[in-house]
């Protein structure tokens, strides 16, 4: 969950760790630290809180004879987030950064009182330092004893270790999370980290760690090592597309904001980038049919996933049953990998997760690789654990996301499952046997895509729905709670609205299908409630309105979003947000794209009228690699 960074070269040694971190802050933000190799000493500072509170006690540090460091961002899994908690944390000569859970720490933290030793911290990761302290007591080698003590661990772990003796050396092992590295293809030197993110700055071309790897760095070079053998290998690099001026903000306040408006853009990206010519009979083909074959050849699909990836694959279930008639269930992997679920014969299990190292996610494909199940992913990093255990990886091309709620993802992960289902067309359900659909998605309008095109005006400043939307926001800030309610595609809408609510705002909200409020939750609502109710005309419209009157007979307030020029959803709500288009414009199940962006700015502007921390929102981590 945390960030790390390691570099050894001729650039300012501070300078590239502490860019690096704030390049992964939003991993992990409750408190940082770095180690830099000073002349002959190895320097430690940390700090709780920001990587500003830390950088503060870095300024003015003199840079003279450093040779390299390493940097890490916490979010804290044992003990407070403090600064003796934070890392790095030092042993003797031995010094570094952990990120995970090493599950057998206990038994080692005996042996340290055993042996007389007191930890400085109560982290799980000092223990590690204590391992290779006690190896190299016993005459072994520096890489050679981390080698050994990481073949002593247990857990999804990755560690980056330096020693005071071997100034220019950093050694990081990987087991579970993940750990790149990359030579600074201008300066010379090498870096590491926990994702390509802080890279970027020095090199396009990365290498990615697989568990079980060691990679010893010095500015001359990388060697990977196989650490249950010792023995020298060999791993590929790949060329990252993404640039480094995706990281920034670009003039926006947050990147959350930032990031919601890049989402005509990521849909054209990820469209692109998925959809080959068309041959034959096929409104299209795929770029990479294989994964399409094998859902064809299946008769189940079961979609994994957690949080926000989990709404997305509800919405893909939809879509899977509607166009391609396929058996399909969106299960929380959570829940799933602890069941003792019941797999059909040619059962396929696809895993959807933004950042490709969802704990739990990579659990359950790990688990059906194992029972010979076929598996898929839907992902945005190249690369990552999950893209590599599964059979099918997909990738969407939203590019870095740096906001801690997901926004961008959740529709490029949309969209990934919306083509796969077009594609898929087949059996009764099937409504549209032409791919109109595909053509409405696809087909140039005026210099654009049609979506995106509707998309940009949904998210225009100055437009209606805006305009509407910002009203709202402005009256019903202070409610007590909020209910998000919708039937069909607009239900997973309700439950990813209600999450960013959550997530950024830390107001209490619950996503619900419209049809279950009566089942109980019908009881708390009051004035001091808001309803936002997601009612476009489709074809679950008239039921939606139904239970919309049973909301408006008990006084809560209402925020109605639904097609522009509904008079009739507009006279029920206290503000009604108008989609700027017509009915017949676009099929309604493509309505999502465009809703679902209109939720996440419901959210982004009541955190911000909060003045909560939008980017970085307490307790959360951007991916979460601890089940
Ligand atoms: N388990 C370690 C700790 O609590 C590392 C947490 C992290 O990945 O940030 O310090």
């Amino acid at each position: 969950m945390c960030g790390i960074i390691g570099y050894v070269g001729d650039r300012k040694v501070t300078e590239v760790l502490i860019k690096g971190l704030k390049r992964l802050e939003y991993r992990g933000y409750d408190s940082s630290g770095i180690a830099v190799f000073t002349n002959d000493r190895i320097e430690v500072t940390k700090a709780a809180g920001k990587i500003a509170e830390m950088e503060t006690r870095v300024a003015g540090f003199d840079m003279a004879g450093t040779h390299g460091g390493i940097g890490h961002t916490r979010w804290a899994t044992h003990g407070a987030p403090n600064t003796t908690n934070a890392h790095p944390h030092r042993v003797g000569d031995i010094v570094l950064v952990h990120n995970g859970i090493i599950e057998n720490f206990r038994e080692i933290q005996e042996e340290v009182f055993r042996r007389g030793f007191k930890p400085q911290s109560e982290t799980d990761s000092e223990m590690f330092a204590f391992l290779v302290h006690f190896e190299m007591e016993r005459g072994t080698e520096f890489v050679e004893a981390v080698r050994k003590s990481f073949l002593k661990v247990q857990g999804a772990s990755s560690i980056v270790v330096m020693h005071e003796k071997f100034p220019g050396l950093i050694v990081g092992v990987r087991n579970g999370s993940p750990l790149v590295v990359g030579c600074d293809g201008e300066l010379g030197g090498v870096a590491m980290a926990s994702d390509v993110q802080p890279l970027l700055d020095y090199t396009d071309r990365v290498a990615f760690l697989e568990n079980g790897d060691m990679a010893i760095c010095t500015a001359k070079g990388i060697e990977f090592l196989d650490a249950a053998s010792g023995r020298r290998i060999e791993r590929p690099f790949a060329k990252i597309e993404w640039s480094a001026d995706r990281l920034d903000k670009n003039g926006y306040p947050h990147y959350m904001l930032k990031e919601i408006h890049e989402q005509s853009r990521t849909i054209i990206d990820t469209l692109a980038a998925a959809i080959g010519p068309s041959s034959g009979s096929l409104p299209f083909e795929m770029v990479n049919e294989d994964g399409i074959r094998a859902i064809i050849d299946a008769d189940r699909v079961s979609m994994v996933a957690c949080g926000t990836s989990w709404h997305a694959s509800l919405l893909g279930k939809y879509w899977f049953e509607r166009f391609a008639g396929i058996s399909t269930d969106s299960e929380l992997a959570s829940e799933f990998r602890y069941r003792s679920p019941v797999l059909s014969k040619r059962h396929l299990v696809m895993g959807v997760s933004q950042s490709g190292e969802t704990a739990d996610t990579l659990a359950v494909l790990q688990q059906m690789k194992e029972r010979g199940v076929e598996t898929m992913a839907v992902t945005n990093v190249k690369g990552s654990s999950i893209a590599r255990v599964v059979d099918y990886p997909y990738f969407m091309c939203c590019g870095p996301e740096i906001g801690v709620a997901s926004t961008k993802a959740f529709t490029g992960q949309m969209l990934m499952l919306y083509i796969m289902a077009n594609r898929l067309q087949r059996g009764a359900a099937m409504s549209d046997p032409t791919g109109a659909l595909m053509d409405a998605l696809v087909k140039r309008h005026r210099q654009t895509y049609e979506l995106p095109h509707h998309l940009s005006r949904v998210l225009d400043d100055g437009g209606a729905t805006m305009c509407a939307l910002e009203k709202a926001v402005q009256d019903v800030q202070h409610s007590k709670g909020f209910f998000f309610m919708g039937r069909g595609y607009s239900w997973p809408l309700a439950l990813e609205g209600a999450l960013k609510l959550k997530e950024i705002a830390y107001v209490h909200a619950e996503g619900y299908a419209a049809g279950e409020l009566k089942h109980g939750p019908i009881a708390m609502l009051e004035p001091a409630i808001t309803v936002v109710v997601v009612a476009p005309r489709d074809q679950w419209y008239e039921k939606t309105i139904s239970n919309l009157q049973e909301v408006k007979a008990r006084g809560a307030r209402i925020v109605a979003l639904g097609h522009a020029g509904d008079e009739k959803l507009a006279a029920m709500a206290d503000h009604f947000v108008p989609l700027p288009l017509a009915e017949e414009q676009l099929d309604e199940s493509l309505l999502p794209f465009l809703i679902a962006p209109v939720l996440q700015l419901f959210a982004y502007r009541i955190a911000v009228l909060k003045g909560t921390d939008v980017d970085q929102p307490r307790n959360l981590a951007k991916s979460v690699t601890v089940e």
